[in-house]
């Protein structure tokens, strides 16, 4: 086996573009370090909303063949190498949205069995060994069945991954301080008439909001913040950016976060009030 770098992250996500904007400064900032990062997106996001009317043809299979090279351009951005589809491309397909018809199609990641599942993320676990894992809350952050079930998989998987031999030693969600994100609305609201953007979203539409004393850990990615809007750029079928700020299809303006949240949920807390490494406290061996 090819020797790995002593630290080593596992981020799970559900579509591509997710990784981006939730991890896209913490990515660029331990690549720069030399760690090494793994990426596992569940689905190619074929039932996503496009955004440019030039590509707007694109649906099913063909958008997820798109955002498969969106993927790959964000991930060039960031210096990260090792990105990987769960189960392979095309396993399992976008589920939609919480309530579709389309969440009973047998082919879609909300209708896959989480230890089937789970059992292709261990096999990348047991790879690669990481010492830390990203991924959702048991919301998916905020109630999209293939985040939800990325969260299920993902949490299965450490589980399993422990019965065979590798125990991650930490697992953290992705968060988002509600005090933190409050001001940036508030900053937004100002300045949204100097903006491409017509409309702000509201707190209630970014994923992950807590209260600040559930944050365990805030990444400062300032340094990597132009890695991380480049990153979500790439992802053009699905976010428009305006730095600071971008949109999603439903136009409503959010800031980029730069400084990046989590909640450790599983391990052991490194020193200090809010951890800022995630590797704090690990053994740095293989
Ligand atoms: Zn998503």
């Amino acid at each position: 086996m090819t020797e790995l770098p002593s630290r080593r992250l596992l981020l799970v996500h559900a579509h591509p573009d997710d990784e981006s904007i939730n991890n896209g400064a913490t990515m660029a900032r331990y690549a720069a370090e030399g760690a090494h990062i793994t990426l596992v997106t569940c689905t190619l996001g074929e039932r996503g909303e496009v955004i440019p009317p030039e590509l707007a043809h694109l649906t099913g299979a063909a958008l997820g063949q798109h955002r498969r090279s969106e993927l790959s351009a964000a991930m060039a951005g960031l210096g990260v190498q090792d990105f990987r589809l769960l189960g392979g491309a095309g396993r399992y397909s976008d589920s939609g949205m919480m309530g579709l018809p389309d969440n009973d199609d047998p082919a879609c990641f909300w209708q896959a069995d989480v230890d089937e599942a789970a059992a292709h993320l261990v096999e990348v676990i047991l790879e690669v060994r990481p010492q830390v894992l990203v991924t959702y809350d048991d919301n998916g952050g905020y109630g999209h069945p293939d985040h939800i079930q990325a969260h299920r998989v993902a949490m299965r998987a450490a589980e399993l991954a422990a019965e065979s031999g590798w125990t991650i030693p930490k697992v953290y969600w992705n968060r988002v301080p509600r005090p933190v994100v409050e001001d940036a609305f508030a900053r937004l609201r100002d300045d949204l008439p100097g903006t491409p953007f017509t409309k702000a979203a509201s707190v209630d539409d970014v994923p992950g909001v807590v209260a600040g004393e559930r944050i365990t850990a805030a990444i400062d990615g300032t340094a990597h913040a132009a890695a991380k809007a480049a990153a979500m750029r790439a992802h053009a079928t699905q976010i428009t950016v305006a730095e600071p700020y971008f949109v999603l299809s439903n136009e409503l303006a959010q800031p980029i976060l730069t400084t990046e949240y989590y909640e450790l949920v599983r391990g052991e807390r490194g020193p200090g009030e809010r951890e800022t490494d995630l590797f704090a406290g690990v053994e740095e061996a293989s």
